[in-house]
């Protein structure tokens, strides 16, 4: 005779849980098939040895799933290590931080990280550039560290200035490639790759820069600037959110506040 109490109630529905959560972060990438073909095994596992207890076969398929965690892990390396990226990046660690961070400027009863006079190099910059249909991805980088993303470039380590940064992705220039990264008021990095956004929503005619805008504010809390070299717009990333055609007042805002 089976009961079922409220325990096996509650286990049933953590499972399910568990397992519906597995399958939306497999969703977003294209891991989802593998997933799938564990739920297959698995049932077929379950069948094999625990219901119809054939001893050959259940005994094989009980070796393999002794070893399929393990299996699991190498399967699912790039997911588990997105997942406990997030889990860091997003919610506790930013709590952390900024409990520790130091006041930042506050007008207008607006709470401000960066002042006027130090993101208006960098708004000109992107308006020249624009102007110009010169291609830039700018990255101005909050509480978390970008260290990963600044030793793929070329290390620069000097005062923001906006002819430096035109300079930076004058075309043909040998850092114009890839992602300008800014801290402060200092030019960090040049050159730097930033991650790719696979998400299906972004608009058909957005390219790589702008994917790469996105991947990287959605595994970090940095703010991502692009001049399309196409269009001669620019658009701003921000907490996996994209802004496209923002206006000179709107980025100088962005800029100051440091999202969107
Ligand atoms: P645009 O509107 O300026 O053409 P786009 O979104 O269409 O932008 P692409 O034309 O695909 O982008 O790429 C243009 C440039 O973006 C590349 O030459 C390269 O400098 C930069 N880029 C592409 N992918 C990355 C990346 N992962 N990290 C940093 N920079 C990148
Ligand atoms: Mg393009």
């Amino acid at each position: 005779m089976f009961e079922i109490g409220i325990k096996d109630l509650l286990d049933i529905f953590l499972v399910a849980v568990i397992l519906f959560s597995c399958y939306k972060l497999m969703k977003q990438s294209r891991s989802v098939n593998i997933f799938y073909g564990l739920i297959v095994f698995i049932s077929f596992w379950i069948i094999i040895s625990k219901v119809v207890e054939m001893k050959l076969l259940g005994s094989i398929l009980d070796q393999l799933v002794s070893v399929g965690v393990i299996a699991i892990i190498v399967l699912f390396q790039e997911e588990i290590r997105h997942f406990f990226f997030s889990l860091g990046t997003h919610e506790r660690a930013n709590r952390i931080i900024k409990f520790f961070r130091p006041k930042k400027d506050i007008e207008d009863g607006e709470v401000f990280r960066h002042s006027r006079a130090q993101v208006s190099p960098i708004v000109l910059a992107c308006l020249n550039m624009a102007k110009q249909k010169v291609g830039a991805l700018i990255v101005m980088q909050n509480d978390l560290p970008l260290g990963d993303f600044v030793r793929t470039g070329e290390r620069i380590d000097a005062l923001v200035s906006q002819r430096l940064i035109e300079n930076i992705f004058f075309k043909n220039s040998p850092l114009h490639d890839g992602a300008l990264i800014i801290n402060g008021d200092r030019l960090v990095a040049a050159s730097c790759i930033l991650p790719v956004s696979h998400d299906l929503d972004i608009p058909k005619d957005f390219g790589l820069r702008h994917r790469a805008a996105k991947g990287l504010s959605k595994e970090t809390d940095a703010l991502a600037i692009v001049v399309s070299e196409e269009t001669g717009r620019i658009s701003v990333a921000y907490d996996n959110d994209f802004k496209a055609r923002v206006s000179a007042e709107e980025l100088e805002r962005i800029l100051m506040k440091g999202k969107i």
